[in-house]
């Protein structure tokens, strides 16, 4: 195993390709794992590499695993490989808060591998006490740099909530997102009929859930403070794969 501390991605780690520590370019590598020279498939994050990144720099670097993603110019994944460098610990790089929608999966957007990001999935991508205390988890004990989270268009959550379904548990988790259907501006038709509307409850609740996570979990609010974390939110279009991120 070579020593990863004079790895150049290390001292610029915006400019390294998300989670690629191909071994030829200095010998960049996730614990225990070990590329065959010139195997330039994807590995996991090092404890090293996720440390050495500043919250922006992690959003910088979903950005350009969302833009291989859209472009169908991914990286070469050994999820084998991650999966044995990653049985003795993980470092992931952001906690990403997302709705389970099968077409929003936060991995293969962002062109990310096994060890690389904490996932947390709920309809609707609110936030409930318990994933409040997984996202804490998530920064405050495994060292995580970004809360992200992320909505999506057409969302069947945000419709739902809009058109006040009751069903089951499913009534009180759509009560979370009733303030974003209220606080969503909109000149247009304010119904589910109206895409439009749909999206821009959508990216209010985004900003809702990020405003409920710095109210309710004083945790991540002050690691946040602190320039530890950055809590940012972003909007993924199931139509042309690209996630904005807001503000
Ligand atoms: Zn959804």
């Amino acid at each position: 195993m070579k020593d990863c501390c004079n790895d150049r991605s290390a001292q610029n780690p915006a400019r390294r390709h998300w989670l690629a520590a191909a071994a030829g370019a200095g010998g960049a590598m996730a614990a225990g794992l070990a590329l065959l020279p010139g195997n330039a498939a994807a590995a996991s994050l090092s404890q090293q590499e996720r440390d050495a990144m500043t919250p922006d720099q992690v959003v910088d670097m979903l950005r350009e695993g969302n833009a291989r993603f859209r472009s169908g110019a991914m990286h070469s994944h050994d999820f084998l490989a991650q999966k044995r460098a990653t049985v003795s610990g993980q470092y992931p790089a952001a906690v990403i808060l997302s709705c389970i929608d099968s077409r929003a999966p936060a991995e293969i957007i962002f062109d990310a591998g096994i060890g690389d990001i904490f996932g947390a999935r709920i309809a609707g991508n609110v936030s409930t006490p318990d994933l409040l205390g997984s996202m804490e988890f998530a920064c405050a004990v495994a060292g995580a740099r970004l809360v992200l989270v992320m909505g999506h268009t057409g969302c069947g959550a945000i419709a739902g909530a809009i058109n006040g379904v009751q069903l089951g548990n499913l009534t009180g988790l759509l009560g979370r997102i009733e303030p974003a259907v209220a606080a969503a501006e909109h000149a247009g038709e304010r119904s589910s009929h109206s895409p439009e509307f749909v999206d821009a409850v959508a990216q209010a609740n985004v900003l809702h859930t990020i405003a409920t996570i710095r109210r309710d979990s004083p945790l991540l609010a002050e690691l946040e403070q602190q320039g530890k974390i950055r809590i940012a939110g972003a909007m993924y279009d199931l139509g042309n794969g690209l996630v904005t991120f807001l503000g």
